[in-house]
């Protein structure tokens, strides 16, 4: 099932789920990928030993005036200092100072060759009551007020005096913002009338980890969070139902769908209303805001419960209803496949400019047709998964939230809407060889923030890290990575993994060594290109002659088809993997021949069969190696016009 969207022609996502990438027609200049630019954000493969990670409870009140849609809030957070280093500094986001002319995000959305439709140049014409903006009022540490500057996006704190290693603080903020109309991921009146769309709204800290600060100023990338519980505790006029990360700690003071049937609900008096929500173990909140929404619960067994908040639409209402019975099956579905989903709640959530992920909940829009409302929602929902819970660092690995939780996205989608199970990944591979063809890629290792082009952003963490961990499959056998993926979610939940704690993990499941997968595919943008070169032979046996043409080394499956019906698989391991997967595809049956040196051009193997009694053989039968040029791939000693056909 492909669902097609404004942006499918330049990222192949299968279904077209975040929409928060949805671009105008990529602007088809000939880009220099500079090598310089890509080396310079090249990252250091490290996997991370002697782990630490900072902590940071947040309890949030905000008072929002709906009137001149500006808030005021405080915020107390309990900050661990876990890492083994003295900080002399500290520093906040306030991303709503994006939503202003002359922002980093005006300008890098007005000077990218293909920016986000939705961004444009329209920071640029905003008026001052249309702004967002977030703004500190007072900071204290431990009692002392802060000397703080306000640098756009990013609070920059000298600290009196330096947090110690192991040290705890209590840090003391107060804030005033201002919701902006909606531009990106969140806002005021977005195009479907949902109010408020609150994401990125509060002061965030930044988080700190052996890399040190990751302060990045916000022009449209993603996120990266410090752990902590919330406790947040939001106030508004009446009319608004309130949709959040979060457990609601007072449904029968709210009722609106939180107090459970038959419970008696009583509002207090006022013309405001305060809604209480905690959430434990996560990295974000985000919440909104409507009086129109009705909210619907559904439960997953063993699992969540969703809460689904929409508008009242004859367009799509009912669609909402239908979708949550496949929601659930889907819910389940990754729970027993990429791991248990460890939160008592998940919300569905109207609002936001397309999908947007954030932990507990999304913000989605909500007019659309059944398989793209279940698909948007299996996509961010899966997020809870890579985003959510394994939270690696999206500046850094996107690919690691985005392509993963694409990966998962297909194999749910593929269950639930029974579409073709063989090919579930294919749109991840045709966008990625798209890319290559039109040499504009860049490595997966680019700095989310640093690519040239929306389109080599989207594509490497769209769809090569999609190709990454079904090519991976490949390499490793179904059994072992399965295994490994789950491995991987119960060693590195509620933590940051990496890159190379990803493989680390793998390599553990896999006993093979898998470093030069991610040198290669992951650090490069160097490219797989094996062919089948020449087949000779004599009245008892073949001599199959393969060449490897792409600079990027594999494991090889090769398959004989006899004329007889029959098949035999062959497997050319890697020398520098030590080690080949076992034998759980292609029914078991396949012979293991010498390892194939990664230094070597060319490799040669015997068949026991003479060429007469072969039909055909096919290098890479899954089709799950990214083959850059499929084409010689396939050979057929009776197809007498073949030019590698050379008789003895
Ligand atoms: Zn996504």
């Amino acid at each position: 099932m492909t669902i097609k969207s404004a942006f499918a022609h330049s990222f192949k996502i299968t279904f077209a789920t975040d929409n928060k990438l949805k671009l105008t027609a990529v602007i088809k200049n000939k880009i220099n990928l500079s090598f310089i630019v890509l080396q310079l954000f090249a990252l250091p493969l490290i996997s991370q030993t002697d782990y630490w990670q900072q902590k940071a409870d947040y309890k949030i009140d905000v008072d929002l005036n709906h009137t001149n849609h500006q808030y005021k809030g405080k915020v107390s957070i309990v900050y661990y200092n876990n890492s083994p280093d003295q900080l002399d500094a500290m520093y906040f986001h306030l991303y709503f100072n994006a939503f202003q002319p002359g922002s980093a995000m005006d300008i890098r959305s007005r000077t990218i060759t293909d920016p986000d439709a939705r961004v444009g140049d329209r920071i640029s014409n905003l008026k001052k009551d249309e702004y967002g903006f977030l703004t500190i009022k007072s900071l204290k540490i431990d009692g002392k007020s802060q000397t703080f500057f306000e640098n756009e996006t990013i609070l920059e704190i000298k600290l009196g005096k330096a947090i110690t290693a192991g040290a705890k603080v209590s840090i003391e903020l107060e804030f005033e913002g201002q919701v902006p109309i909606q531009i990106r991921r969140s806002g005021r009146n977005n195009t479907e009338g949902i109010d408020y769309s609150m994401s990125q709204w509060y002061p965030k800290m930044c988080e700190y980890d052996y890399m040190g600060w990751h302060a990045n100023p916000y022009v449209g990338r993603e996120f990266y969070g410090v752990w902590g519980d919330f406790e947040v505790n939001i106030t508004l006029d009446k009319k608004y139902i309130v949709g959040a990360t979060g457990v609601i700690q007072n449904p029968l003071e709210v009722g609106n769908g939180y107090a459970a049937e038959g419970a008696k609900v009583k509002q207090p008096s006022g013309d405001k209303l305060l809604w209480k929500f905690k959430a434990t173990n996560v990295h974000d909140f985000v919440w909104a805001a409507d009086p129109d929404y009705i909210h619907d619960q559904a439960q997953v067994a063993g699992g969540p419960t969703i809460h689904f908040f929409y508008q009242k639409n004859k367009d799509y209402s009912n669609t909402w209803k239908d979708a949550q019975a496949l929601i659930v099956k889907g819910f389940e579905y990754l729970s027993k496949n990429f791991g248990s989903y460890p939160y008592a709640q998940y919300s569905v959530i109207q609002g936001g400019d397309g999908g947007m992920e954030y932990p507990m909940a999304t913000l989605i829009t909500g007019n659309r047709k059944l398989p793209s409302l279940v698909g948007v929602t299996i996509h961010e929902g899966a997020h809870s998964w890579y985003q959510g819970v394994l939270a690696t660092n999206e500046s850094l690995y996107p690919w690691m939230d985005e392509g993963f939780t694409s990966f998962a996205t297909d194999e749910t989608m593929s269950q639930l809407f029974k579409s073709g199970m063989s090919s579930y990944h294919q749109n991840a591979y045709n966008g990625y060889f798209d890319i290559v063809r039109e040499g504009k890629e860049e490595s997966l290792d680019t700095h989310a923030d640093h690519y040239l082009t929306n389109y080599a952003y989207g594509t490497a963490s769209y769809n090569k890290g999609e190709v990454y961990l079904a090519q991976l499959e490949y390499i490793m056998g179904p059994t072992n990575f399965r295994a490994g993926l789950l491995a991987y979610f119960n060693t590195w939940k509620f933590k940051h993994p990496t890159a190379l704690d990803f493989i680390r993990v793998m390599e553990k499941q896999s006993g093979l060594e898998l470093d030069w997968y991610h040198e290669y595919f992951g650090q490069t943008t160097k490219t797989i290109d094996y062919g089948i070169a020449q087949i000779s032979g004599s009245a008892s046996s073949t001599k199959v002659a393969l060449v490897r043409k792409g600079l990027m080394p594999m494991p090889i499956d090769l398959e004989v088809k006899y004329k007889d019906g029959t098949y035999e698989t062959f497997l050319i391991p890697l020398d520098i993997m030590r080690g080949e997967k076992p034998a759980d595809g292609y029914n078991g049956k396949w012979t293991v021949l010498e390892d194939w040196k990664w230094v070597s051009p060319s490799y040669q193997l015997n068949i026991s069969k003479p060429a007469s009694e072969i039909e055909s053989i096919t290098l890479d039968p899954s089709e799950l190696m990214a083959d850059i040029d499929r084409k010689n791939n396939l050979i057929s000693p009776d197809m007498s016009l073949n030019f590698f056909w050379s008789a003895e």
